[in-house]
């Protein structure tokens, strides 16, 4: 089977060939854990859970190394951390273990590695160095930074020339700057900000030299394929390259570049000002992961998607009515039709119809490939009803048909059953599941 997987920078679908079938290399930019993830943030993290699933399935399960980091030195870390009087570490860490659980919910598997900026500040320092060195990089006013102009193709993945962007650069130039479009891999810290020793004195570094230094490391100097959300590629992705290519000779960071499209929600930018603000923990209080997961995987990764509760509801009816068809759980491995829609850049709505048409035993294959599980959504399901009560509402009907008050006893089975939860009799004793 080829893969075909379009590329933001040559803007076209490409049949995909790894640098290494023995290792394919993906790296995606992680999330900056000031705050809980929003769900606009889950979709790369879900988009690219697919596009790992796929690769290991093509290429075996030990042959993919997903590199995702966690930005965990940042400004907006820092004014955080101060406005609720906690330790920077106290904010990333417990923030960084929401985000883990949070994605795990969404139904996507760990990364093979997922670094932490703090602890690769050498690595960034001596990526820096060798920027300086090769004549890339300047120091100023206890600054490092990037000198765009000793790249004669900055701008080759945005598609935009320095001229343009200069001239469109409404951002007053902060004075030690060569050019207008420069941009800083390390600044310096006050007593109060998190910093490191450095020749350049004791400072932080810029946001994007962090994913240089971590997938250089992790990935070597070029691998597969780099993803992250569209609002990424211009000026993050692009300074990656910038950096990346400086300090390596000039071999290319990644073979493919790929962007997943934003999200609205109810037809608006999500803002919390605007009220229509959802992290991805609220929403799980209220909607199994799964299908929170599938209704994302219902548009395709690179079109703007409309998340609305109507569309929620309509995921968690289409699921339910899989899974009911699906049991037992089996998983005969995916159908021809529905692997060739993923592996044609990842038509996950295309696969989707694929499985409407597929077999049982094809339905059930696809949905564990996409990570899928109806046990999952029974515990879900089952997390969201009140333990206590039912255990109380099974003991008053074991008294009551102990007292033989057998009208009683049915009002409670059939109460519960109207609340969706089924008992069952038997020689343990009563048990509850979820209504299917
Ligand atoms: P951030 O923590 O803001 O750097 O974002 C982490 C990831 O989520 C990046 O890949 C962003 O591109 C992506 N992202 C942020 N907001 C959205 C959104 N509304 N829709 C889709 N992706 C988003
Ligand atoms: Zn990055």
């Amino acid at each position: 089977m080829t893969i075909r997987l379009y590329n933001t920078l040559t803007k076209t679908k490409e049949d995909f060939a790894p640098l290494d079938a023995r290792n394919v290399r993906l790296y995606v930019c992680g999330p900056t854990v000031y705050d809980f993830a929003h769900i606009g943030n889950a979709r790369p993290a879900i988009v690219f859970d697919v596009l790992f699933r796929l690769l290991r399935h093509q290429f075996g399960d030990a042959h993919v190394t997903y590199v995702r980091n966690v930005t965990d030195v940042d400004d907006k870390i820092n004014a955080r951390a101060a406005e609720r009087g906690v330790s920077i570490r106290e904010l990333t860490e417990e923030t960084a273990r929401i985000y883990n659980e949070d994605v795990a919910a969404l139904g996507c598997i760990a990364p093979t590695v997922a670094p932490r900026a703090t602890e690769h500040i050498a690595e960034m320092i001596a990526m820096i160095q060798i920027l300086i060195a090769s004549g890339h990089a300047y120091e100023a006013d206890g600054h490092v930074l990037f000198d765009v102009s000793s790249k004669d193709d900055y701008g080759k993945l945005a598609r935009r020339s320095l001229d343009d962007m200069i001239a469109g650069a409404r951002v007053e130039v902060a004075p030690y700057k060569k050019g207008a479009m420069d941009f800083v891999l390390w600044k310096p810290s006050d007593a109060a900000t998190p910093g490191w020793d450095s020749p350049w004195g004791r400072g932080r570094p810029g946001w994007h030299i962090e994913c240089s230094a971590m997938a250089g490391k992790y990935l070597g100097e070029s691998f597969d394929i780099h993803g992250g959300g569209i609002d990424l590629m211009f000026p993050h992705h692009e300074n990656e390259i910038a950096q990346s290519e400086g300090a390596h000779h000039g071999h290319p960071l990644a073979k493919v570049w790929m962007h997943n499209g934003f999200l609205q929600v109810e037809g608006e930018k999500m803002s919390k000002s605007a009220g229509n603000f959802f992290t991805i923990r609220e929403l799980l209080a209220d909607w199994p992961g799964e299908v929170l997961r599938f209704n994302m995987l219902r548009t395709h990764y690179r079109q703007p998607i409309d998340f609305t509760f109507a569309g929620l509801r309509e995921s968690w009816k289409m699921l339910e009515r899989w899974y009911e068809v699906t049991e037992p759980l089996s998983d005969p491995g995916p159908g021809a039709e529905f692997l060739a829609a993923l592996a044609d850049d990842l038509n996950t709505p295309a696969a989707i119809a694929a499985l409407h048409q597929a077999s049982e035993m094809e339905l059930a294959g696809g949905l564990g490939f996409l990570g899928f599980s109806n046990v999952q959504m029974k515990i879900s399901a089952k997390a969201k009803v009140d333990e206590v009560a039912i255990a109380e509402a099974i003991a008053a009907r074991n008294a009551a048909r102990k007292a033989k008050n057998f009208a009683e006893s049915d009002r409670i089975r059939d109460d519960l059953l109207a609340q969706g939860i089924v008992l069952k009799d038997g020689p343990q004793g009563t048990t509850w599941e979820v209504r299917k």
